[in-house]
């Protein structure tokens, strides 16, 4: 029988649950009856189905993609004041 694993979304406690591929899969943590998520070992974790979103800030994610206005560096401004001025002629003897 193989072994799924959850963790919990509440209170974060792993669990391992050995169940029957015709067993329902556990939604409710049994230590704060918070809501379970499944995690495939190896793989990641899936969020497939209906309902599990993380407690963060994943909502907001089609809206913050552009964020970053790069800052202008202030380096196009050269300021040759040695080369510009002239060499003084004193040739005049
Ligand atoms: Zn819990």
């Amino acid at each position: 029988m193989p072994t799924y694993q959850y963790v919990c979304n509440d209170c974060g406690q792993p669990l391992e649950v050995v169940q029957k591929f015709s067993d329902d899969a556990l939604t409710i943590c049994p230590a704060c009856e918070g809501q379970l998520r499944k995690v495939f070992s190896a793989v990641g974790i899936v969020f497939k189905g209906s309902g599990f979103y993380r407690t963060d800030n994943r909502s907001s994610s089609s809206t913050g993609t552009s964020t970053t206005t790069p800052a202008k560096p202030a380096e196009s401004t050269p300021a040759p004041a040695a080369a510009a001025t002239p060499a003084p002629a004193a040739a005049s003897s």
